[in-house]
């Protein structure tokens, strides 16, 4: 069953199409896969006069043939909508013959401006295998289209109002080490973003960033700021490849440190031959781990409890720990924080549980990069929920099997890059 719809022109208007473009015809088709259903497909020509320009130098150029093309555009209403058109092809006499690029849609892309638009959104925010099902395409176009626009978005990045950087490292099971470069919120308002991300550790990708820093106008000297974890691997090469930053150790990874502390000692006595220590301790590593805040009524009590309980060294490390994140929340001057840390290093380095000492030993060490978080305020926070971004990301890039993709995914999801406006459709 074939109906024609006899108003194209309202089409041509509701699309937003001017000269030399209109709706030629409209049609309303069975679908070929599934003929249960059923689709709409708009005809677009041009009107064939004169000439069109040469999409690479811009100049009119002869228009020597055509060709036809479709794109998927968005549903009207349950029905799937596609485009079709001839696109002129021109003969410039420098570039020879080119297809002329069409408002609605670039070339390189089966969808439309608008249908891109929408898919991305929705890529933002859901698993690409569950857009791919939502709108019945095959993911790996919609990975195509978000590699497009991600190459697209960073071949436009602009570097030289970056005065502050992170950096941190991601594994993944201890292999395939992948290092973030991020920048912090700027003064002009510009959000916390990733700006590079490239496989390996350590120094490598430091001088690899440090040269994209430079190719997209950043400028070294500007950079005042490095926040990173206390891990020498990429802090040297960093201070080399930014000489006028000052470093602050991350505090996300400072209490995180005191954290695994926490657990490992947990863990150790969970092993050990106390049956009171295991009895107190089971079912009780959440407790631990999350905010006190974050626990229910229940938890709380329970962990008041086990606070209560003095023979566990797991407690006397998570009052530890919560003295360290009290250096951080309530420090309000530099002076008072290295009073507080300063002690808190003294009592960890003379505790008599070892793991605590080691952490004693590790602080002191790097007390003067901890402490310089009181005068920069500078953070990784974007990387903070990094590991519970890393596994969404994980899960909307299917796994890191697809490194190429699994990137792609990181600066789609954390480098504030613009979303393309359609503007036409
Ligand atoms: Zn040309």
């Amino acid at each position: 069953m074939t109906s024609n719809f006899p108003h194209t022109d309202i089409f041509t208007v509701a699309l937003g199409l001017e000269s030399p473009w209109v709706v030629t015809n409209v049609e309303m088709l069975p679908s070929e896969k599934n003929p249960e259903k059923m689709e709409v497909h708009i005809h677009v020509d041009y009107d064939g006069q004169g000439s069109y320009c040469c999409p690479q130098c811009g100049l009119e150029s002869p228009i020597y043939d055509s060709r036809e093309k479709v794109w998927r555009h968005l549903n009207f209403f349950q029905y799937r909508c596609y485009i079709h058109a001839r696109v002129p092809r021109t003969n410039c006499e420098k570039h020879g013959v080119k297809l002329v690029e069409v408002p609605w849609a670039r070339s390189s892309s089966g969808f439309t401006l608008l249908m891109e638009a929408v898919l991305l959104t929705m890529l933002q925010q859901m698993p690409v295998s569950q857009v791919a099902y939502q709108v019945g395409e095959h993911d790996t176009r919609l990975w195509r289209l978000i590699h497009l626009y991600v190459d697209e978005a960073l071949s436009k990045q602009d570097f030289s109002e970056v005065d502050a950087i992170g950096v941190d490292e991601y594994s993944h099971k201890g292999h395939n080490y992948l290092s973030v470069f991020l920048a912090h919120p700027q003064k002009d308002g510009k959000k916390a973003r990733v700006l590079f991300t490239v496989e390996g550790k350590g120094k490598q990708p430091v001088q690899e960033f440090v040269e994209v820093f430079e190719a997209k106008a950043g400028k070294v000297d500007k950079v005042a700021d490095i926040t990173s974890d206390m891990c020498h691997g990429y802090r040297n090469a960093m201070l080399e490849g930014f000489p006028k930053a000052r470093l602050t150790v991350d505090r996300f990874h400072v209490v995180k440190m005191m954290g695994d502390a926490v657990d490992t000692i947990r863990r150790r006595e969970m092993r050990s031959k106390d049956r009171s220590k295991i009895r107190s301790l089971e079912g009780s590593r959440y407790l631990w781990l999350k905010n006190k805040e974050n626990l229910t009524a229940e938890q709380q009590k329970q962990l008041e409890l086990l606070l209560s309980t003095e023979h566990l060294d797991t407690t006397i490390a998570y009052n530890q720990k919560l003295k360290l994140q009290g250096v951080y929340e309530d420090c309000i001057d530099y002076e008072s924080a290295v009073e507080a840390f300063e002690s808190l290093c003294l009592e960890l380095s003379n505790s008599s549980i070892s793991e605590l000492r080691r952490i004693g030993k590790s602080f002191t060490r790097n007390a003067l990069e901890i402490l310089n978080y009181f005068e920069s305020k500078k953070t990784n926070a974007l990387l903070e929920g990094f590991n519970s971004m890393i596994s969404l990301i994980k899960h909307r890039a299917r796994g890191f099997k697809n490194m190429k993709n699994f990137m792609a995914m990181i600066y789609f999801v954390c480098g504030e890059l613009e979303l393309p406006k359609a503007t036409i459709m």
